[in-house]
């Protein structure tokens, strides 16, 4: 049996399970990954797009208005 590894969580930066029972890995839990991934998400948006000054071409990220129904 391998023994479970600790590391360190990228997000929180307290000891996170690095083992097969621990899909979150290498974060300790759902709740740090996804906070990563938001904040990765909205980086790579705002790389991504190009946007210096005017925003108002900026596609999607809005919350709609009017919802369709
Ligand atoms: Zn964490």
């Amino acid at each position: 049996m391998a023994k479970p590894r600790k590391v360190r969580c990228p997000q929180c930066g307290g000891d996170a399970l690095w083992a097969p029972e621990n899909p979150w890995r290498p974060f300790c839990s759902e709740r740090c990954k996804q906070i990563d991934l938001g904040a990765w998400a909205s980086d790579s948006y705002a790389i991504a797009g190009q946007v210096s000054d005017d925003e108002a071409g900026a596609p999607g990220m809005d919350f709609p208005n009017t919802p369709e129904r």
